[in-house]
């Protein structure tokens, strides 16, 4: 596919964006741009600009697809965990409730942010929604972006 730039600005403006190292940086929780500032102004809640190099990061639209990456791993976790044990010991189902119980809550608050900081990183490198600069549709602007 052949993109056409309208000026020599375009096209610079487009520069080739490196995957792995932004969704890396995000996954630090870093920004995906500069890899230096924060990504988060909380504990997810992208911020709406870098701290750093003023990359505008309120254009990221992650939705749904952390908690569905997180849930996706964390229920392979423990599935193979449970397995795991109860194939190898005779465990009480009381010590299932007391260990994995407490895993299946803090393994998905542990994922998210590193899982939504490399989203964030995979939206950004591939200029998806606001990130791309010829997109100035209202919808992708930062007022309407009410996502955490
Ligand atoms: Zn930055």
């Amino acid at each position: 596919m052949n993109i056409s730039y309208q000026s020599e600005t375009d096209a610079q403006l487009l520069a080739k964006r490196p995957l792995a190292p932004a969704m890396l940086r995000g996954m630090k929780g870093k920004c995906p741009s500069c890899g230096e500032g924060k990504l988060y102004r909380a504990y997810l809640k992208v911020a709406d600009r870098c701290e750093h190099c003023g990359e505008n990061l309120s254009h990221h639209r992650a939705d749904d697809a952390p908690p569905y990456i997180t849930i996706f791993l964390v229920g392979h976790i423990l599935v193979a965990l449970i397995l795991h044990l109860e194939m190898t010991w005779r465990i009480a189902p009381m010590v299932y409730i007391y260990s994995l119980v407490p895993l299946a809550v803090i393994l998905p608050l542990l994922l998210l942010p590193p899982i939504k900081g490399a989203i964030v990183g995979l939206q950004w490198a591939n200029r998806m929604h606001g990130f791309d600069p010829r997109n100035d549709d209202e919808f992708h602007s930062p007022k309407s972006n009410t996502n955490t």
